[in-house]
């Protein structure tokens, strides 16, 4: 009787939920019990003369990078860092960044991004909410910051060069790290018009590097790029997948991220062998290659992350790069990152691209509202379960409630439910479907529109503030603010009150006053008419 072994409410064979619950899963791999920074200083004593990262002309050696993070570990010790103490890192893409990570994690604490040109509202913020009081940070990067860093009790700012320059020792450190401990906290944009910091382990960071080290074939002689910006996870496995295992990581400078032909020009120059990037940037490099053809000799993978990837994008990719792979990754920042890979072939015309199966170590559920598995191919909820699931959010009890459950399926492990909605394909493949809420990606990054409108709604003079997405073909989509009030607002007062509160890609790029929102019968606001309205203009 399936009813006794799973429940009133499954619709599922007793079969079907067995093979739901074990066969989708993700393979079993066991990993190293050690943790990320001890595999580096296992390479580091392999071959410490290779190249370990490269910044434009500027490069460090395994023995260079290892020996300034080791002193800037031995820094946050001297200043009292804690186990799971939190520690700030704001920087730019660089050198430094890149030592400023592993030294967080070689002292035992935990790494928080934080990128130089945020408000500084939105700083204080994120290191009020994470009790974080020690910023590692340079000359220059946090100018805008000082005054509000000051107000800040107990704030401590270390200046990596000026710690660097510090008689600290440079072997490395013997600070005992588990793998449940915490490694970092990401900041995403919250529904209720505050930052949420996602916390994740150890365990689950490692597990996500080894499912891009295997699936991607990263080995020692390769190059991986390192092109997200520091606030999005994606960086993370970018800037450390090549150094478990000897390979080096590129930093591609900004400017060249922002100009497609410099960028096609690093990923040649640099000799990238893997590469990640938003299917709206893969859309962009492709147009530039399809225009003037080129050939990337060292490219193996290029991997499509944050976004759904359409189609006739990835056909258009293997018809003009057939030699070079795609990987759809799939996942959140709560989950660790990416939980499904999808290895593709050319995809059928129509057919939608999967999200793929689950990566190592790694289960997801397609479930009703009671976390019950649907049969396959219905849509439900997807859920993830395993070891990639973090912590919660940080100090918010309540947020956290809400989306981290006890897995009712597998004792002691926890389960994590976003937005997202799917379904199994006939072949054990999850398909995306969409979301339940007003979550979308700008350029890739996060975005929680009620954040958005909260802001809106709080600047004098708006009454209430609605904001949509204008969908523009082959670029990335685009915010538009709509708002109304007794008195028509200035849309350059709107925005700029905007701008000191949100970090730029939540600006939206056009404000428009209307003598009153419009609504629908049963009189919340219509918008699906503003939504068709913005994409006119568009
Ligand atoms: P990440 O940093 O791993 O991209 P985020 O936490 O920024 O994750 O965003 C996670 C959300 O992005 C997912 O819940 C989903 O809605 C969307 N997403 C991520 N990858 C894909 C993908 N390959 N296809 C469709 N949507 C995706």
């Amino acid at each position: 009787d399936p009813d006794a072994e799973h429940g009133p409410q499954s619709l599922l064979s007793a079969e079907e939920f067995r093979f739901q619950l074990d066969e989708l899963a993700g393979p079993c791999r066991t990993l190293p019990n050690r943790r990320v920074h001890e595999l580096f200083e296992g390479r580091v004593r392999m071959h410490p003369d290779a190249v370990a990262v490269v910044h434009g002309d500027r490069r460090l050696t395994y023995r260079e990078l290892n020996a300034r993070a080791n002193r800037l570990a031995r820094a946050l010790l001297a200043r009292g860092l804690r186990r799971e103490g939190a520690v700030a890192v704001v920087t730019e893409r660089n050198l430094d960044w890149v030592a400023a990570v592993i030294a967080v994690f070689k002292a035992g604490g935990v790494y928080v991004p934080i990128e130089p040109h945020l408000p500084a509202d939105r700083v204080t913020a994120m290191l009020r909410r994470a009790d974080c009081w020690l910023v590692l940070t340079e000359l220059g990067s946090t100018s805008s910051l000082d005054h509000d860093l000051d107000t800040l009790s107990r704030v401590e700012l270390i200046y990596i060069d000026a710690a660097c320059g510090q008689p600290y020792a440079e072997d490395d450190l013997d600070v005992h790290v588990g793998q449940e401990q915490l490694a970092y906290i990401y900041f995403t944009s919250g529904s209720t018009g505050e930052p949420k910091g996602a916390m994740c382990e150890h365990a689950g960071m490692l597990n996500h590097l080894y499912a891009k080290i295997d699936d991607l074939g990263i080995a020692a002689d390769q190059a991986v790029a390192q092109t997200a910006p520091q606030c999005v996870d994606d960086s993370l496995w970018q800037l450390l997948s090549a150094l478990l295992v000897g390979g080096r990581t590129l930093l591609v400078e900004q400017e060249a991220i922002l100009d497609i032909e410099r960028f096609v020009d690093a990923i040649v120059r640099g000799r990238v062998a893997v590469l990640q990037i938003t299917p709206s940037h893969l859309e962009v490099v492709l147009a530039s290659l399809e225009h003037t053809p080129r050939r990337l000799p060292d490219l193996r993978f290029v991997s499509v992350t944050g976004e759904e990837l359409r189609t006739d994008l990835a056909r258009r990719w293997f018809a003009a790069q057939p030699g070079i792979g795609l990987v759809n990754a799939y996942g959140a920042t709560e989950t660790s990152d990416d939980t499904h890979h999808e290895v593709m072939t050319v995809p059928p015309a129509g057919d939608r691209v999967p999200l793929g199966r689950c990566v190592n170590n790694i289960r997801a559920y397609v479930v009703d509202e009671h976390l019950m598995p649907v049969p396959l191919g219905a849509p439900g909820a997807i859920v993830f379960s395993g070891v990639c699931v973090g912590r919660g959010y940080v100090n918010d009890p309540e947020r956290t409630r809400s989306a981290f459950l006890a897995d009712p399926h597998r004792e002691g492990e926890r389960l994590y439910r976003g937005g997202d909605y799917g379904r199994w394909s006939p072949e054990g493949k999850l398909e995306f479907l969409g979301r339940r809420d007003h979550q979308v990606k700008i350029c890739g990054r996060r975005v929680e529109i009620g954040e958005i409108e909260t802001v809106l709604s709080r600047v004098p003079g708006v009454r209430a503030g609605v904001v949509v997405v204008a969908g523009r073909a082959g670029l990335s989509d685009r915010l538009i603010a709509y708002y109304d009030g007794p008195e028509p607002v200035d849309a350059d007062v709107v925005r700029g009150r905007l701008a000191e509160a949100l970090p730029k890609h939540m600006v939206p790029a056009a404000f428009h006053w209307l003598r009153s929102l419009p609504l629908t019968a049963d009189g919340t606001v219509d918008r699906r008419t503003l939504a068709t309205r913005a994409a006119e203009r568009a």
